[in-house]
């Protein structure tokens, strides 16, 4: 694209710089300018070629170590490469989020480590930091589209509840103003427009209160584990406890779900290397966490194909174009 240094129209040729780049004169008032093509990497200076390879190693659940052994990229460059991509990711995600229609959304955090872990943290890095020693990675998936709406990643706290629940609620189509005028309100005619599926965490509750009023039907589901503690065994389910928080009652309660994002959570364990437990993996900074997870959300909604239930292995359409999103 031909941007001028000024607004006329009349523009000459001026020869070529010493790196070949064509240069222009404008006829009208003296002022030249180089046109330079635009680099969709910023500033960094490796081919698209690289770029792209050290990009599918990441996006495949590859290590920076191992993406710097296989491409001969510096790690210090694949790590700038994937904040740098990372971040645009994050962008995309917040600005085609939006104005969603989904039918049950389940909430989960999964835990991972910054820098170093929960217990190595010394007594003012425990009340000063928020961005190292242990860290949630709070997601929801919708159970019919696997669309992931959003994430955050945090302290597991009442406040990054709050702040999750607002964030999701934005990005729903909510009912109009019209809904919750003072007629209506005092007769109690709201039509739910979401399921909501939680875990047993005390603040989710009012979070959701918060974020979505009466125009939601939420549940909570409590899973009862024996040998819970015991590492590497599968631990034996012996109950569940489901709560109806809000327009649930009666049989309506066994359709409180929230085994699909907790299947979600292992599907992350397995295209983030940095999310392999007793691995060196483990994230250094908070920021390439954020950056990792904005690649793999990107990944997940528009590229990854989930399968049908049962033997057949037959894939389905990305959550993308499920929700029949308007880019695709
Ligand atoms: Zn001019």
């Amino acid at each position: 694209m031909i941007k001028a240094a000024c607004k006329h129209e009349r523009k000459t040729s001026k020869g070529r710089d010493r790196k070949g780049q064509q240069r222009w004169k404008c006829k009208d008032c003296g002022v030249s300018w180089t046109v330079r093509p635009r680099n969709p990497l910023g500033d960094m200076r490796i081919s698209i070629a690289d770029a792209k390879l050290a990009l599918r190693l990441l996006v495949e659940g590859n290590s920076i170590r191992g993406t710097e052994r296989i491409t001969g990229l510096d790690k210090k460059t694949a790590c700038r490469l994937l904040v740098f991509f990372g971040g645009k990711c994050r962008v995309f995600m917040d600005r085609e989020m939006r104005g969603l229609n989904l039918t049950h959304l389940q909430f989960d955090e999964q835990h991972t480590t910054v820098y170093k872990k929960q217990a190595r943290l010394t007594v003012d890095e425990k009340r000063e930091r928020h961005d190292i020693g242990e860290m949630f990675i709070w997601t929801c998936i919708d159970s019919k589209t696997k669309l992931m709406p959003s994430f955050i990643i945090g302290k597991r706290s009442a406040d990054n509840a709050r702040r999750f629940l607002k964030d999701v609620a934005g990005r729903l189509n909510m009912p109009g103003p019209g809904q919750a005028d003072d007629h209506n309100f005092t007769k109690g005619r709201f039509r739910p427009i979401v399921q909501i599926s939680t875990d047993g965490f005390a603040a989710y509750p009012e979070a959701v209160d918060l974020a979505f009023g009466p125009y939601v039907r939420y549940g909570s589901i409590i899973k009862e584990y024996r040998n819970a503690n015991m590492v590497y065994t599968p631990s034996e389910m012996v109950g569940t406890k489901r709560t109806g928080h809000r327009n649930m009652e009666g049989r309506e309660l066994y359709t409180i779900n929230t085994s699909h994002v907790e299947r979600l959570n292992g599907t992350q364990r397995l295209f983030m290397k940095r999310l392999n437990r007793l691995t060196y993996a483990f994230s250094k900074k908070l920021e390439n966490l954020e950056a990792a997870f904005a690649m793999f959300a990107c990944y997940y909604n528009w590229c990854w194909r989930t399968r049908t239930p049962g033997n057949s292995g037959q894939k389905r359409p990305t959550a993308a174009m499920r929700i029949g999103h308007p880019l695709l």
